[in-house]
C-alpha cells in the first residue's frame, strides 16, 4: 500500500486536532501539528524557538523555509514509513507547492479532508474551550469538562481562557484563516488532489466523524490504485 500524506484542514475550532488524535489511533500513522513543533521550540527557547517566539505571541505566520525544513525533517523519521497526519500545513501556496514536490519524488499520495463547521458554531465552541496555564490541557465546558468547575483534572491549576479564544479575536483569526486557505485548496484543486468536505459538526460526534475520514481515505487509496471509479 501506498504510504498515506492525510492533510487536515480547518478553521481554529473544527475539530482537527481532535481528529488527528483519533485517525492517528486507528490508522497507525503519527500526528504533526506544526502549532506543536514551534510551540515546544519556543519554550525550548532554542535558537529557532527564540526567532519564532514573537510571530507565534501575534498569530503570524512563520516564513515558509522554516516551516518547510521543519516538516521534511520529521517526515522522514522512521515513524512516518507507513504515513502521516498533517495539521497546520500547509497553510501558504508556497508551503503546498514544496509539500507536492516532495512527496511526489517519494510516491506518496495526498488526501485533503476540509473540515467544515459553521463559524458560528465555532465561535462558540472557543469561547467554551478552557486551558490549563500550567500544564496545557484543554477542556471544553460542553464535550470534555473538567470534573471541577474550572480546574485542571491533571495539576488543580486554575483554568483559563486564552487569549486568543476571545470572541473578537476568534472573529479575525476566522477571517486570517479564509484569507490563508482559499488560495490553497485552489492550488491543491488544481494539481488534482482529492479534496474531500467533511462535516465538523455531524450528528454522530468526533467518533462518527473520524469514521466518515477514514472510508474517505479507503476510497481515495482504491481510486488512486485504480480499483474505484
Ligand atoms: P496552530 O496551532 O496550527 O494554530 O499554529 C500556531 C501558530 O504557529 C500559528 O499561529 C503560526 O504562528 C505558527 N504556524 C503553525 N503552522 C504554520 C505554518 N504551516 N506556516 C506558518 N506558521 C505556522
Amino acid at each position: 500500500m501506498s504510504r498515506l500524506c492525510l492533510i487536515l484542514f480547518g478553521a481554529p475550532g473544527s475539530g482537527k486536532g481532535t481528529q488527528a488524535k483519533l485517525l492517528r489511533q486507528s490508522l497507525g500513522v503519527p500526528h504533526i501539528s506544526t502549532g506543536d513543533m514551534l510551540r515546544e521550540r519556543v519554550e525550548r527557547q532554542d535558537a529557532l524557538g527564540l526567532q519564532v517566539a514573537g510571530i507565534l505571541q501575534v498569530g503570524g505566520l512563520v516564513p515558509d523555509e522554516t516551516v518547510n525544513a521543519l516538516v521534511n525533517e520529521r517526515i522522514q523519521q522512521p515513524d512516518c514509513d507507513k504515513g502521516f497526519i498533517l495539521d497546520g500545513y500547509p497553510r501558504t501556496v508556497n508551503q503546498a507547492k514544496i509539500l507536492t514536490g516532495l512527496l511526489e519524488s517519494q510516491g506518496v499520495s495526498i488526501t485533503l479532508v476540509h473540515l467544515k463547521v459553521d463559524y458560528n458554531v465555532i465561535v462558540a465552541r472557543l469561547a467554551g474551550r478552557r486551558q490549563c496555564p500550567a500544564c496545557g490541557a484543554l477542556y471544553s465546558l460542553s464535550a470534555s469538562a473538567p470534573t471541577v468547575s474550572e480546574v485542571c483534572d491533571y495539576d488543580g491549576s486554575k483554568l483559563v481562557i486564552r487569549d486568543d479564544d476571545r470572541e473578537d479575536v476568534v472573529t479575525e483569526r476566522l477571517k486570517a484563516y479564509d484569507r490563508q486557505t482559499t488560495p490553497v485548496l485552489e492550488y491543491f484543486k488544481s494539481v488534482d488532489v482529492p479534496i474531500w468536505d467533511v462535516d465538523g459538526a455531524a450528528p454522530g460526534g468526533p467518533l462518527g466523524i473520524a469514521k466518515r475520514i477514514r472510508s474517505l481515505i479507503e476510497e481515495t487509496t482504491g481510486r488512486l490504485s485504480g480499483g474505484v471509479n
